[in-house]
């Protein structure tokens, strides 16, 4: 099965068995965060437009849903960078929601909700999960590097009025680096504006990935602590992201590698326990891919992760 722009599912200890949309292309994003998986993007964009055409993504949902497939409880509205940048976004959630009978996710840095148009078109979405790591504008141009257009200020005020206005729950996820947003004082700052959105729950995130740059590192031994002093509901993601991934919708075990690298890069023990085949023969084959200019290998925290190119 062709399938353009979906991607999994994945099972996620949150989400359950996740099947990503992607509703733009790779690294099209109005951010470009040092801690991001996908590497640095090129050139920020606030472009909002039909970066992909709906009807190849409803396309592609119809012959996902008509023939058999693996177990899927939800519909994850995501990108290859910022799926707000999609300009029919509320279109799709209609389409998904008169269709299927399955609830929509929406993974987003949520800079966006600052337009009233924007807040409409992801009001129907069943949950919102909006990054936030910063209050502080000198962090967030540090950490987040967003596009000349954005406010920090409208984006804080955007999410807290869409926070009143949507329809489903919202879970927010904090990525934390080691120097640059782990201090007391932003985490003060932080944990004072939780206070006032009061998500549904807070997630704790770290940057266990390869980051865009080098210098990006998780906080020490203790943060996690440290953190619940401030934000003491919050949770952390452990190994979220990581739950094994079906490769049966895949003509072939390099196409299915491919598909999931380019999205998120991947650890080969996971590739291997996915495929249940052993890591070293993992290994062997995407050593493969790399020689063929399909994939990348980086080492990063002591793995050996997959990232597509
Ligand atoms: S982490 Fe997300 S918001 Fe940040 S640059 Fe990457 S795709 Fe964009």
């Amino acid at each position: 099965m062709t399938m353009r722009h979906l991607f999994g599912p994945i099972l996620s200890r949150r989400l359950g068995h996740s099947l990503g949309i992607n509703l733009v292309p790779r690294k099209t994003c109005n951010y470009s965060c040092v801690y991001c998986q996908l590497g640095a993007t090129g050139k920020t964009t606030g472009e909002i437009r039909e970066h992909v055409p709906l009807e190849e993504v409803k396309e592609d949902l119809e012959l996902f849903f008509s023939k058999p497939h693996p177990e899927t409880d939800i519909l994850t509205l995501i990108g290859d960078g910022e799926p707000l940048l999609f300009s029919p976004l509320g279109e799709l959630v209609d389409f998904i929601k008169a269709r299927y009978s399955l609830p929509t996710a929406l993974i987003t840095n949520g800079s966006l909700l600052a337009l009233e148009e924007r807040r409409r078109a992801s009001k129907r979405v069943d949950l919102l999960l909006p990054t936030l790591d910063t209050v502080v504008e000198e962090t967030w141009r540090k950490i987040n590097r967003p596009w000349e257009g954005l406010s920090l200020e409208a984006y804080l005020e955007g999410l807290l009025l869409h926070r009143r206005e949507m329809e489903g729950r919202m879970w927010a996820e904090v990525m934390v680096v080691a120097g640059v947003n782990d201090n007391d004082r932003e985490l003060e700052l932080l944990a004072a504006y939780l206070d006032r959105l009061r998500p549904d729950r807070i997630f704790l995130n770290l940057p266990v990935r390869p980051p865009a740059e080098s210098w990006v590192k998780s906080p020490g031994e203790g943060f996690a602590e440290r953190i619940r002093r401030w934000i003491p509901g919050i949770e952390g993601l452990g190994d979220e992201g990581e739950g094994k991934m079906d490769p049966s919708l895949y003509d072939t075990w390099q196409g299915w590698v491919r598909a999931v690298a380019l999205s998120h890069p991947v650890t080969v023990d996971l590739l291997a326990a996915s495929s249940r085949i052993s890591p070293e023969e993992a290994l062997e084959r995407v050593k493969e891919m790399e020689r063929r200019g399909e994939v990348l290998l980086i080492l990063h925290a002591g793995k050996t992760f997959v990232r597509g190119v």
